[in-house]
């Protein structure tokens, strides 16, 4: 059985290493550290990392720009208004924010600022003899692959920490590879295969449960008891997104996702020749929505952060 540590909630946690955290490349006059926050300063809302714990290390000047370029974007359009004119939360720091960075930030897909972004999606379909195409405009999206690999880097930041050794100055890195299961906006979290995901790993080892920066940064890390190459991670990010999935020994995890559910699609018409089909937001009643929260004999405080050893 292994040991919960809970760190206290306002002090930053801060590591000496000697590589890059995020690529494992030793530093030297060629490759010179930088400081980096693991939950991005500028990523979560202004002021929400004030008093509260962060992670602190160091990363080479590559892996520190790519990830800051990720931060940017997601962190904008995680805050944005979904296409109803809806924030994710009602809360007056997240449209302070929206008004602050919206038009700072460029979308990576439209190349202007998220706030002028507005992305055209065209659906066709076909009722007897009659064809329709319908254009929706929704704000700017994000490219999955852009959301995987930020959470990439948050997970590698926070394993590199746990498997730290203080007498090297080094961390290590996950054996085998990082397969994202899904990405998920508020509306969409009561979907089948986030539940399935919750399900599979609810009663697995707790090895990082880390909430911060006001609850707008959120990391909950398994180890699977008997399958000891095999982890899951859940993110989410700003009250707005989160990105599932899991890490290590690709044949086990192969072998684990060939029962998630796929996404659920709602279909409406099907003839031979044509489809129409969309997929169905499920909202997840609050009452429910418990990705975030161990089953633990300890009780925790939810803005600590415990560590497996
Ligand atoms: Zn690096």
């Amino acid at each position: 059985m292994s040991e919960i540590i809970v760190l206290p909630p306002n002090r930053a946690i801060v590591l000496r290493n000697k590589t890059c955290a995020y690529c494992g490349l030793p530093f030297g006059p060629n490759l010179p550290e930088t400081k980096e926050h693991v939950i991005g300063r500028r990523f979560v809302p202004l002021g929400s990392l004030a008093n509260q714990w962060n992670l602190i290390l160091y990363a080479c000047e590559g892996c520190n720009g790519d990830k800051s370029d990720l931060e940017d974007d997601i962190s904008a359009i995680s805050m944005m208004p979904d296409e109803l004119g809806q924030y994710a939360i009602d809360d007056p720091r997240i449209k302070a924010e929206v008004a602050r960075k919206a038009a700072k930030s460029k979308s990576r897909r439209t190349g202007k600022a998220v706030a002028d972004s507005r992305e055209k999606f065209e659906l066709n379909g076909a009722w007897g003899p009659a064809t329709f195409t319908f254009t929706l405009t929704a704000p700017a999206q994000i490219d999955e692959m852009r959301l995987y690999r930020l959470a990439h880097y948050h997970f590698r930041g926070f394993f590199y920490w746990t498997s730290y050794e203080r007498e090297s100055n080094r961390g290590g890195f996950v054996p085998g590879g990082f397969f994202p299961l899904a990405a998920a906006r508020r509306s969409d979290w009561g979907a089948p295969h986030l539940r399935w995901f919750k399900d599979i790993v609810r009663n697995w080892d707790v090895c990082v449960h880390a909430i911060g920066a006001d609850k707008f940064f959120k990391l909950l890390v398994y180890r699977h008891p008997e399958k000891a190459a095999v982890w899951s991670w859940a993110l989410e990010w700003n009250q707005s997104i989160r990105v599932i999935g899991f890490a290590g020994d690709e044949k086990m995890i192969a072998s684990l996702v060939a029962s998630a559910p796929n996404k659920q699609m709602h279909l409406l018409h099907e003839t031979e020749k044509e489809r129409f089909a969309y997929k169905v937001n499920s909202p997840l009643a609050q009452i429910v929505d418990d990705l975030f929260t161990i089953v633990t004999e300890i009780e925790t405080d939810e803005a600590a952060v415990p560590r497996a050893r």
